[in-house]
């Protein structure tokens, strides 16, 4: 699963263009053509990064990242301006609005993939492509693949997610409500024991290849991934 891209851009043809080199990069993209469409697709899920475009018709790009940056709850979205302007000063005042960086039309989609990739290894190490492996257990964020050799492992996508945290952050107990922050993500109400269930799904998947013993039960306190018997 690639980083979840919102892609904010009036101009159609951009859009298409934009859209199109971020699903081959293998990222997910998301689509919105205003400042006002785009909070709303915030407000809906949070994305991993933000394209967003200068010029827009109604709320300006800049207003919209000086308003993210405000929001406790975006104010570490990291933020790529697009724009047609290429005068220094455009630069610093788009840097001042808190954008991590700054790309300026036209761009290459090379040029505009490798600068999504350099912030997001910069800001939401969690998003960038590498694959984790723990335990001869492996998972590819990127193509969503989990495998144990030659086997693949078929999972939901919330016990993919679920694995992919747990793989980034091996050894450490995480308790349940920690889980239901960091996978089921913000602003989402849901019972501790969903998480149990979640759980359960997924040991039942990786018992197919004996990979369910990486998966230990704290009591008490939640759970951990290891690759170390458990004491
Ligand atoms: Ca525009």
């Amino acid at each position: 699963m690639g980083a979840d891209i919102l892609v904010v851009e009036d101009e159609p043809a951009i859009q298409d263009l934009v859209a199109v080199n971020l699903l081959r990069a293998g990222y997910q993209v998301r689509k919105a053509f205003s400042a006002e469409e785009a909070q709303l697709e915030i407000k809906a899920t949070l994305p991993d990064l933000i394209l967003l475009d200068w010029m827009l018709p109604g709320m300006s790009g800049i207003d919209l990242a000086r308003r993210l940056r405000l929001e406790p709850r975006t104010r570490d979205l990291p933020i790529i301006m697009l724009t047609a302007r290429s005068g220094e000063v455009d630069k610093v005042v788009g840097l001042e609005t808190g954008a991590d960086d700054f790309v300026t039309k036209p761009f290459s989609p090379r040029e505009l993939t490798a600068r999504i990739q350099a912030v997001l290894r910069r800001r939401a190490p969690h998003a960038a492509e590498e694959a984790s492996c723990v335990g001869g257990l492996q998972l590819d964020p990127r193509t969503h693949r989990v495998s144990a050799g030659a086997a693949e492992l078929k999972l939901g996508p919330t016990e993919f997610r679920l694995l992919h945290f747990l793989m980034t952050h091996p050894e450490r107990v995480h308790s349940r409500v920690q889980l239901l922050d960091q996978v089921w993500g913000d602003h989402v109400f849901v019972e501790e024991r969903t998480v149990d269930v979640h759980i359960r799904r997924l040991r039942a998947t990786l018992a197919q290849t004996g990979h369910d013993t990486l998966i230990q039960t704290v009591r008490g306190n939640g759970y951990r991934l290891s690759a170390k018997p458990k004491n």
